[in-house]
Protein backbone atom coordinates (compact mmCIF):
# COMPACT_ATOMS: atom_id res chain seq x y z
CA UNK A 1 0.00 0.00 0.00
CA UNK A 2 2.58 2.58 0.93
CA UNK A 3 4.65 1.94 -2.08
CA UNK A 4 1.54 2.60 -4.11
CA UNK A 5 0.89 6.13 -2.61
CA UNK A 6 4.60 6.69 -3.02
CA UNK A 7 3.71 5.85 -7.09
CA UNK A 8 0.48 7.85 -6.93
CA UNK A 9 2.45 10.68 -5.55
CA UNK A 10 5.25 10.54 -8.33
CA UNK A 11 2.98 10.49 -10.97
CA UNK A 12 0.94 13.65 -9.32
CA UNK A 13 4.57 15.60 -8.93
CA UNK A 14 5.82 14.73 -12.26
CA UNK A 15 2.39 16.38 -13.49
CA UNK A 16 3.01 19.40 -11.70
CA UNK A 17 6.45 19.48 -13.31
CA UNK A 18 5.42 19.07 -16.86
CA UNK A 19 2.69 21.92 -16.37
CA UNK A 20 5.34 24.22 -15.83
CA UNK A 21 5.38 25.57 -19.35
CA UNK A 22 6.92 28.83 -20.60
CA UNK A 23 3.16 29.81 -21.97
CA UNK A 24 3.63 32.86 -23.92
CA UNK A 25 6.87 34.41 -23.12
CA UNK A 26 9.07 37.35 -23.85
CA UNK A 27 10.57 35.20 -27.21
CA UNK A 28 7.09 34.38 -28.21
CA UNK A 29 6.04 37.69 -28.55
CA UNK A 30 9.70 38.29 -30.51
CA UNK A 31 8.35 35.38 -32.94
CA UNK A 32 5.00 37.29 -33.51
CA UNK A 33 6.41 40.58 -34.26
CA UNK A 34 9.17 38.52 -36.35
CA UNK A 35 6.78 37.22 -39.25
CA UNK A 36 4.08 39.65 -38.80
CA UNK A 37 2.45 38.11 -42.33
CA UNK A 38 2.15 35.05 -41.28
CA UNK A 39 1.36 34.97 -37.64
CA UNK A 40 -1.49 36.15 -35.48
CA UNK A 41 -0.96 35.80 -31.39
CA UNK A 42 0.77 33.45 -28.63
CA UNK A 43 -2.43 32.36 -26.69
CA UNK A 44 -2.26 29.87 -23.89
CA UNK A 45 0.78 28.34 -25.01
CA UNK A 46 -0.03 27.91 -28.48
CA UNK A 47 1.29 30.06 -31.94
CA UNK A 48 -1.95 31.59 -34.02
CA UNK A 49 -1.32 31.40 -37.45
CA UNK A 50 -3.30 33.82 -39.54
CA UNK A 51 -4.78 31.04 -41.09
CA UNK A 52 -6.19 29.81 -38.12
CA UNK A 53 -3.36 27.10 -37.34
CA UNK A 54 -2.61 26.47 -34.16
CA UNK A 55 1.00 25.21 -32.78
CA UNK A 56 2.38 24.40 -28.91
CA UNK A 57 4.85 26.72 -28.00
CA UNK A 58 6.16 25.16 -25.15
CA UNK A 59 5.94 21.34 -24.85
CA UNK A 60 7.23 21.54 -21.56
CA UNK A 61 10.03 18.78 -21.77
CA UNK A 62 13.36 18.59 -20.69
CA UNK A 63 15.78 18.07 -23.23
CA UNK A 64 19.44 16.87 -23.97
CA UNK A 65 21.22 18.90 -26.58
CA UNK A 66 20.76 15.95 -29.17
CA UNK A 67 17.02 16.10 -28.68
CA UNK A 68 16.90 19.37 -28.74
CA UNK A 69 18.31 19.48 -32.32
CA UNK A 70 15.65 16.62 -33.24
CA UNK A 71 12.54 17.33 -31.28
CA UNK A 72 12.94 20.98 -30.67
CA UNK A 73 9.63 22.31 -30.30
CA UNK A 74 8.99 26.37 -30.79
CA UNK A 75 10.28 27.40 -27.72
CA UNK A 76 13.18 25.42 -27.78
CA UNK A 77 14.71 27.20 -31.06
CA UNK A 78 15.34 30.34 -28.55
CA UNK A 79 17.50 28.23 -26.00
CA UNK A 80 20.70 29.84 -26.99
CA UNK A 81 21.00 33.79 -27.06
CA UNK A 82 22.54 35.08 -30.66
CA UNK A 83 24.71 37.10 -29.98
CA UNK A 84 24.47 40.44 -32.14
CA UNK A 85 27.80 42.29 -33.94
CA UNK A 86 30.74 42.19 -32.09
CA UNK A 87 30.04 40.24 -29.16
CA UNK A 88 29.71 37.01 -30.90
CA UNK A 89 32.24 37.60 -33.20
CA UNK A 90 35.86 36.03 -33.49
CA UNK A 91 38.54 34.63 -36.13
CA UNK A 92 39.93 32.57 -34.25
CA UNK A 93 38.08 31.12 -30.87
CA UNK A 94 34.88 29.34 -31.29
CA UNK A 95 31.69 29.79 -28.65
CA UNK A 96 31.66 27.07 -25.91
CA UNK A 97 30.60 23.60 -26.81
CA UNK A 98 27.69 22.83 -28.39
CA UNK A 99 26.39 26.47 -28.11
CA UNK A 100 24.45 26.82 -31.14
CA UNK A 101 22.16 29.70 -31.48
CA UNK A 102 19.86 29.66 -34.01
CA UNK A 103 20.49 25.76 -35.18
CA UNK A 104 17.66 24.39 -32.80
CA UNK A 105 14.58 24.80 -34.92
CA UNK A 106 11.26 23.29 -34.97
CA UNK A 107 11.08 21.77 -38.68
CA UNK A 108 7.13 21.62 -38.65
CA UNK A 109 7.42 25.52 -37.76
CA UNK A 110 9.68 26.14 -41.20
CA UNK A 111 7.47 23.88 -43.41
CA UNK A 112 4.44 25.46 -42.14
CA UNK A 113 6.07 28.73 -43.16
CA UNK A 114 7.96 28.53 -46.45
CA UNK A 115 6.29 25.00 -47.72
CA UNK A 116 6.05 21.38 -46.57
CA UNK A 117 7.77 20.32 -50.32
CA UNK A 118 10.02 21.61 -52.34
CA UNK A 119 7.00 21.61 -55.07
CA UNK A 120 5.42 24.26 -52.27
CA UNK A 121 8.52 26.34 -51.73
CA UNK A 122 9.08 26.85 -55.34
CA UNK A 123 6.03 28.09 -55.85
CA UNK A 124 7.21 31.52 -53.70
CA UNK A 125 10.76 31.40 -54.98
CA UNK A 126 11.81 34.45 -56.58
CA UNK A 127 15.11 35.79 -58.65
CA UNK A 128 17.34 38.80 -57.43
CA UNK A 129 20.31 40.27 -58.41
CA UNK A 130 23.34 39.58 -56.21
CA UNK A 131 25.75 42.54 -55.97
CA UNK A 132 24.74 44.12 -59.17
CA UNK A 133 26.87 47.25 -58.70
CA UNK A 134 30.19 45.32 -57.73
CA UNK A 135 29.86 42.54 -60.44
CA UNK A 136 28.15 43.96 -63.65
CA UNK A 137 24.87 42.06 -62.74
CA UNK A 138 26.40 38.57 -63.36
CA UNK A 139 24.81 37.20 -60.33
CA UNK A 140 21.40 36.40 -59.62
CA UNK A 141 19.90 34.39 -56.86
CA UNK A 142 16.71 32.05 -55.60
CA UNK A 143 15.08 33.11 -52.51
CA UNK A 144 11.46 33.31 -51.31
CA UNK A 145 8.98 36.00 -51.46
CA UNK A 146 7.49 34.73 -48.03
CA UNK A 147 8.12 37.05 -45.03
CA UNK A 148 9.68 39.82 -47.53
CA UNK A 149 12.82 37.58 -47.69
CA UNK A 150 13.65 38.47 -51.05
CA UNK A 151 13.48 42.71 -50.00
CA UNK A 152 15.86 41.52 -46.89
CA UNK A 153 18.32 40.03 -49.43
CA UNK A 154 18.35 43.24 -51.78
CA UNK A 155 18.46 45.15 -48.85
CA UNK A 156 21.92 42.87 -47.90
CA UNK A 157 23.40 42.96 -51.34
CA UNK A 158 22.77 46.87 -51.97
CA UNK A 159 24.60 47.33 -48.68
CA UNK A 160 27.66 44.89 -49.27
CA UNK A 161 27.18 46.56 -52.68
CA UNK A 162 28.29 49.73 -50.88
CA UNK A 163 30.91 47.51 -48.80
CA UNK A 164 32.63 46.24 -51.52
CA UNK A 165 32.98 50.20 -53.51
CA UNK A 166 34.64 51.22 -50.15
CA UNK A 167 36.66 48.31 -49.87
CA UNK A 168 37.17 46.16 -52.84
CA UNK A 169 39.27 43.85 -50.87
CA UNK A 170 35.61 42.17 -49.12
CA UNK A 171 34.23 41.22 -52.85
CA UNK A 172 35.79 37.45 -52.85
CA UNK A 173 34.39 36.57 -49.83
CA UNK A 174 30.89 37.14 -51.41
CA UNK A 175 30.78 36.21 -54.86
CA UNK A 176 30.69 33.35 -56.03
CA UNK A 177 28.08 32.10 -53.77
CA UNK A 178 27.83 28.73 -52.43
CA UNK A 179 24.04 28.59 -52.90
CA UNK A 180 20.45 29.71 -51.87
CA UNK A 181 17.44 26.93 -52.56
CA UNK A 182 18.02 23.31 -52.28
CA UNK A 183 16.19 21.35 -50.99
CA UNK A 184 18.10 19.22 -49.01
CA UNK A 185 19.18 17.54 -45.60
CA UNK A 186 21.70 18.82 -43.38
CA UNK A 187 24.77 16.67 -43.87
CA UNK A 188 24.47 13.28 -41.50
CA UNK A 189 21.48 14.55 -40.31
CA UNK A 190 17.88 13.72 -41.08
CA UNK A 191 16.86 17.59 -40.59
CA UNK A 192 16.27 19.96 -43.61
CA UNK A 193 18.26 22.67 -44.10
CA UNK A 194 16.77 26.25 -43.85
CA UNK A 195 18.23 26.23 -47.71
CA UNK A 196 15.42 23.67 -48.58
CA UNK A 197 12.85 26.85 -48.00
CA UNK A 198 14.98 29.15 -49.71
CA UNK A 199 15.58 31.70 -46.76
CA UNK A 200 19.65 31.17 -46.71
CA UNK A 201 22.08 31.81 -48.26
CA UNK A 202 26.01 30.38 -48.36
CA UNK A 203 28.54 32.82 -49.48
CA UNK A 204 31.72 32.15 -51.49
CA UNK A 205 32.36 28.43 -50.11
CA UNK A 206 36.37 29.04 -50.85
CA UNK A 207 37.04 31.64 -47.78
CA UNK A 208 34.84 29.40 -45.53
CA UNK A 209 35.00 27.18 -42.92
CA UNK A 210 32.63 24.57 -41.40
CA UNK A 211 33.05 22.01 -38.39
CA UNK A 212 32.88 18.82 -40.18
CA UNK A 213 36.11 19.75 -42.57
CA UNK A 214 38.38 19.46 -39.76
CA UNK A 215 38.10 15.92 -39.20
CA UNK A 216 38.53 14.52 -35.50
CA UNK A 217 39.59 17.81 -34.15
CA UNK A 218 37.61 20.09 -33.29
CA UNK A 219 39.19 23.61 -33.99
CA UNK A 220 37.46 27.09 -34.95
CA UNK A 221 38.58 29.02 -37.40
CA UNK A 222 37.09 31.91 -39.73
CA UNK A 223 38.13 34.78 -42.27
CA UNK A 224 34.53 36.03 -42.85
CA UNK A 225 34.84 40.03 -41.64
CA UNK A 226 32.31 41.13 -38.88
CA UNK A 227 31.52 43.86 -41.80
CA UNK A 228 29.90 41.39 -43.46
CA UNK A 229 28.47 39.76 -40.83
CA UNK A 230 26.87 43.17 -39.62
CA UNK A 231 25.18 43.74 -42.17
CA UNK A 232 23.51 40.73 -43.22
CA UNK A 233 22.34 40.70 -39.55
CA UNK A 234 21.08 44.25 -39.87
CA UNK A 235 18.53 42.93 -41.66
CA UNK A 236 17.01 39.93 -40.08
CA UNK A 237 19.79 37.16 -41.23
CA UNK A 238 21.85 35.55 -38.50
CA UNK A 239 25.25 33.94 -39.13
CA UNK A 240 26.26 30.71 -38.90
CA UNK A 241 29.94 31.11 -37.61
CA UNK A 242 28.43 32.11 -34.46
CA UNK A 243 28.03 28.58 -33.87
CA UNK A 244 30.06 25.82 -31.79
CA UNK A 245 29.21 23.60 -35.08
CA UNK A 246 30.27 26.81 -37.30
CA UNK A 247 29.70 27.31 -40.63
CA UNK A 248 30.82 30.45 -41.64
CA UNK A 249 29.96 30.88 -45.23
CA UNK A 250 26.15 30.60 -43.76
CA UNK A 251 23.32 32.80 -42.98
CA UNK A 252 19.79 32.51 -42.73
CA UNK A 253 16.41 34.57 -42.39
CA UNK A 254 16.07 34.85 -38.65
CA UNK A 255 14.75 37.91 -37.22
CA UNK A 256 13.15 36.42 -34.21
CA UNK A 257 16.83 35.67 -32.75
CA UNK A 258 17.97 39.52 -34.02
CA UNK A 259 14.82 41.43 -32.91
CA UNK A 260 15.96 43.62 -35.82
CA UNK A 261 14.81 47.34 -35.33
CA UNK A 262 13.82 46.92 -31.85
CA UNK A 263 15.61 46.72 -28.65
CA UNK A 264 13.32 44.48 -26.05
CA UNK A 265 15.06 43.28 -23.03
CA UNK A 266 15.69 39.39 -22.59
CA UNK A 267 13.60 37.74 -20.05
CA UNK A 268 15.20 34.51 -18.45
CA UNK A 269 12.44 32.46 -17.51
CA UNK A 270 12.07 31.16 -14.00
CA UNK A 271 8.77 28.25 -14.34
CA UNK A 272 10.62 25.14 -15.44
CA UNK A 273 13.39 23.97 -13.33
CA UNK A 274 15.60 23.33 -15.77
CA UNK A 275 19.45 22.92 -14.60
CA UNK A 276 21.84 25.48 -16.45
CA UNK A 277 18.77 28.00 -16.87
CA UNK A 278 20.91 31.13 -16.29
CA UNK A 279 23.10 29.97 -19.55
CA UNK A 280 19.90 29.77 -21.56
CA UNK A 281 19.29 33.36 -22.29
CA UNK A 282 22.52 34.80 -22.24
CA UNK A 283 26.15 33.80 -24.04
CA UNK A 284 28.24 31.82 -21.52
CA UNK A 285 30.98 34.41 -20.52
CA UNK A 286 31.83 33.48 -16.82
CA UNK A 287 33.71 30.12 -16.18
CA UNK A 288 30.95 28.95 -14.57
CA UNK A 289 28.04 28.87 -16.81
CA UNK A 290 30.86 27.79 -19.61
CA UNK A 291 31.52 24.68 -17.37
CA UNK A 292 27.74 24.28 -16.92
CA UNK A 293 27.55 23.96 -20.34
CA UNK A 294 30.30 21.92 -20.86
CA UNK A 295 28.43 19.74 -18.74
CA UNK A 296 26.14 18.78 -21.34
CA UNK A 297 23.44 17.30 -19.15
CA UNK A 298 21.65 20.19 -18.59
CA UNK A 299 20.05 20.57 -22.27
ZN1 LIG B 1 24.25 27.12 -45.71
Amino acid sequence: MKRRQWIIRVLILSMLGAAAYAECDANAQRLVRAYPDRLKECRDNRIVWRDGTRMIYDDGKKKSFDSLLNQADIEDMFHFRYPKGASGYSRSRGPSKNYDPGRIRNEKFFRKMYGDSATEVRRHLTRIPWLPRSTHGRYRITVTRINGVDRALAAVSRDLDRLVAREPSMKKYLVPIGGTFMWRSIAGTHRLSVHSFGAAIDINVKHSAYWRWNGKHYRYRNEIPLSIVEIFERHGFIWGGKWYHYDTMHFEYRPELLDVGKRAPVSVKSARGVQGQKARNSPPNSLEQIKELNDGRSF
